[in-house]
């Protein structure tokens, strides 16, 4: 199963990605992930996409393109993958046409007022990577990881005037996905303000063959 999971920052598709990956054994891949831990090992890909992040802009689609393009001819890909924050442009649903079919597009759809107060809340363990909500998904320690033990971080893209660049971003280049899906790809919409096992549910009717 070859998936997109469509919507705006801070909507929820990394947690469902992170279900769906379980669920079926397919890898989830999230852009953003990739260039976090470029940006971490420092590489010279890190060094150039740091500052787009950072100022909640875009990274360039030849450098995003480039990265989707390798990750994609991996062994673990061959039985499918979900892809969480790609493609994010027109020129990037261009180039992922060119290199392999989609089975489903899926969008997660979510106010604004609602996804500036999930992605101000987000904290993410700087060991493990398991995230969590200082209101909604509260560690039982304050900024300690119930898991590991490890400091609980926010993302500097996710503090308030980032934030507000990135969901420009997102209306000005990213929501003309959803008509160029709904022409191509029978795109499918679900309420991303549901609980989340709400959401992963109707994903699974979705996705499931009926
Ligand atoms: P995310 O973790 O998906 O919210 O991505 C964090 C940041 O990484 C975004 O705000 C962009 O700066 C960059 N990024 C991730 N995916 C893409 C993409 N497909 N195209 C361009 N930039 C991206």
């Amino acid at each position: 199963m070859k998936l997109i999971l469509l919507g705006p920052p801070g909507v929820g598709k990394g947690t469902q990605a992170n279900l769906l990956e379980k669920k079926f054994q397919i890898p989830k891949i999230s852009t953003g992930d990739i260039l976090r831990s470029e940006i971490q090992s420092q590489s010279s890909l890190g060094q150039k996409a740091q500052q787009f992040i950072n100022d909640g802009k875009l990274v360039p689609d030849e450098v995003v393109i480039g990265i989707i393009k390798n990750r994609l001819q991996k062994s673990d890909c061959r039985q499918g993958f979900i892809l969480d924050g790609f493609p994010r442009t027109l020129p990037q649903a261009e180039a992922l046409k060119k290199i392999t079919p989609i089975d489903h597009v899926i969008y997660l759809k979510c106010g604004e007022e609602e996804l500036i107060k999930r992605l101000e809340g987000r904290r993410t363990c700087s060991r493990c990577a398991k995230m969590y909500h200082i209101i909604f998904t509260s560690p039982k320690k304050e900024s300690v990881c119930d898991e590991c033990g490890g400091d609980l971080v926010q993302r500097k893209d996710d503090h308030r005037q980032t934030i507000a660049k990135r969901l420009q971003e997102y209306d000005r280049l990213t929501k003309p996905l959803l008509s160029y899906y709904k022409t191509e790809k029978n795109l499918k919409s679900v309420d991303g303000l549901a609980a989340v096992e709400d959401v992963f549910k109707r994903l699974l009717t979705m996705v499931s063959p009926s």
